[in-house]
């Protein structure tokens, strides 16, 4: 019988398996439920609320079975999780192809997901849990520490010096935001339920205090905002009673946000409802559980409203909070803009987005040289130095080492390429492994994130993460993933990933320089399409093609 169990991705040099290629995936599926990388490892859930890794450990211990066999010129097919068959492909094919969580348009709703999950048909994949490419909170801290930036930027004269953020959820994403906001030199409030949450961030040095009370959260804050220093304090409650309460109080907060798993309303704690009883009455009765968090998401969202009226600058960040509570029939729950059409629109219009490596042979060391070659690769990226320093000095590795930094159309093909080359000299002691998060600049049809407020209107046109998926199968990535739901839930996105294995010879080099430029290059042709003039130009100075701006 298999079931829970530690599981930890082998180190060094010497693949189980019978290439780099396959051994890449199998370390990196093992990765993302390591107990320092997944939120709830024994229930194989990596983050997100219920994003999984593997449908049930049968499947998981079939697919690291087949994964040690799998040849050269074969594919192992997943859906939801579940290994469901080896095909005889050739050697530019993906060695692993992924479908996670798709349902048909009609069909796309969590009832009907839950009730097929509950038949063991399905599993809900998140973006790179199912995908096998998550490093921890580090994943996100990278991008959530350009968003304050950008937000310290529209806002504040460059710095958060001075000024408090309140938001809410510590879990695998959220657990970011603290370092994110003290990284931009800020306070910031966090709200958790989960004592454990809070206690995990601070062991990780993402959180530096706990205060005992809700006045004692605001008494540190309005102390370290008054000597401008930065400090984050964790604080144990619901969102939905002291969102609202600081509201009430006056409490002078300058930036308003929530990581909360509220794209899931059974991941998302209702008022009246103890945390220690949530996971029961969540089973007992999904449907009253859904109603009565949806409730308390539309007065967490009252609030955020509440201050922005009062001046705040609030935003949605990529939960769904806002359409939660609309569906509870909040009416001004789309008051506040959502972070993409916000502040990263721009980036993704120069094919910039989350690119993230990892060591396989879990040697901090081959970090650190890959640190220092992008530095060497882009000199004039102040804003990048800053993060890859800042990010070698108080980052903590969960798993093997990653790095994460947000790189552009022409640039990521020139580090995976570099990458690889050190690969071959020696100078790593073994293969890195590529990939990105599906939050990225071509990869994703989400109406209430990436996608919000397109130019053109084209946010709900899905045909770009399905043609992403397949020009990196074209390409020659290691793995391709094409995922339904994501970040904001059941019938609310589509999405696709890749990950490519830069293991020292020619072959990768090739497969690396064309996935690493098609790839970003479907972020600059989605937004020339819609009509952004920062694409237009990109594609011009960069050689992109795009047959309708030709003849
Ligand atoms: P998670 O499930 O690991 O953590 C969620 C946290 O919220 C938990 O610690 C939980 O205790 C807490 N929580 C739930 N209800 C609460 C309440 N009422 N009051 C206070 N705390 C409450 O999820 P995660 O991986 O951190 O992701 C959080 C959300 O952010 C998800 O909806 C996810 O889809 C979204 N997300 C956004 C981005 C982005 O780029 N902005 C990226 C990934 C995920």
């Amino acid at each position: 019988m298999s079931g829970p169990r530690p599981v930890r991705a082998p180190r060094g040099i010497e693949p189980s398996a019978l290439g780099w290629q396959q051994e890449a995936a199998l370390r990196m599926l093992q990765n993302n439920l390591d107990p320092e990388v997944a939120e709830h490892p024994d229930k194989l859930v990596v983050y997100g609320g219920t994003g999984k890794a593997a449908r049930d450990w049968r499947s998981f211990d079939a697919m690291v079975r087949t994964l040690r066999t799998l040849k050269q010129d074969e594919t192992m097919l997943v859906q939801s999780g579940r290994p469901v068959g080896v095909m005889q492909t050739h050697e530019w094919a993906p060695r692993v192809l992924i479908a996670n969580s798709n349902l048909v348009g009609d069909w796309a709703n969590w009832e009907e997901f839950r009730r097929l999950e509950a038949l063991g048909l399905t599993m809900y994949g998140q973006m790179t849990a199912g995908s096998w490419i998550y490093i921890g909170t580090q994943g996100i801290l990278q991008g959530t520490y350009e968003t304050f930036a950008a937000v310290a930027a529209k806002k504040f004269g460059g710095t958060l010096a001075g000024t408090i953020t309140l938001t809410a959820g510590l879990g695998g994403m959220g657990g970011a935001q603290p370092l994110a906001v003290t990284m931009n030199d800020g306070v910031v409030i966090c709200v958790d339920c989960d004592p454990r949450a809070i206690d995990r961030r601070i062991e990780h040095r993402y959180l530096d205090v706990k205060a005992d009370s809700l006045d004692h959260a605001l008494q540190l804050a309005t102390e370290a905002r008054d000597r401008r220093k930065p400090l984050s304090i964790g604080v144990l409650g619901n969102a939905a009673e002291l969102v609202p309460q600081l509201l009430a109080m006056g409490a002078p907060i300058d930036i308003v946000t929530d990581q909360t798993s509220a794209h899931d309303p059974l991941a998302y704690l209702p008022t009246g409802i103890a945390f220690e009883d949530m996971a029961d009455a969540a089973a007992k009765d999904p449907a009253g559980f859904t109603t009565r968090a949806r409730e308390s998401m539309a007065r967490h969202v009252e609030a955020m409203v509440g201050f922005q009226d009062a001046g705040a600058e609030v935003f949605d960040y990529g939960n769904s909070i806002r359409g939660e509570a609309q569906l509870a029939g909040y009416d001004r729950a789309f008051a506040f803009p959502g972070f993409v059409p916000a502040y990263i629109r721009p980036l993704f219009c120069e094919g910039k987005g989350p690119f993230r490596w990892a060591a396989l042979s879990g040697d901090p060391a081959d970090i650190a040289k890959t640190d220092k070659a992008i530095l060497d690769l882009f000199p004039e990226n102040e804003s990048l130095a800053r993060w890859i320093k800042m990010a070698g000095e108080r980052v903590h590795f969960q798993g093997l080492p990653a790095r994460i930094c947000w790189l552009g159309y022409g640039e990521r093909d020139k580090a995976g390429e570099r990458f690889n080359d050190m690969v071959a000299s020696g100078e790593l002691a073994a293969p890195i492994v590529i990939g990105r998060d599906h939050l990225d600049c071509g990869s994703v049809a989400s109406p209430y994130r990436e996608t919000e407020a397109m130019l053109d209107g084209s946010d709900a046109i899905a045909d770009w993460p399905l043609l992403n998926a397949m020009v990196n199968v074209a390409s020659g990535a290691s793995w391709v993933s094409l995922h339904h739901g994501g970040g904001v839930g059941m019938g609310r996105s589509i999405h696709a990933g890749q990950v490519t294995v830069a293991d020292g010879t020619p072959l990768a080099g090739e497969k690396i320089r064309r996935v690493l430029t098609n790839d970003p290059g479907m972020g600059v042709i989605r937004h020339v399409d819609a009509g952004y003039d920062i694409a237009e130009s990109v594609a011009a100075e960069r050689d992109v093609r795009v047959p309708m701006r030709e003849g």
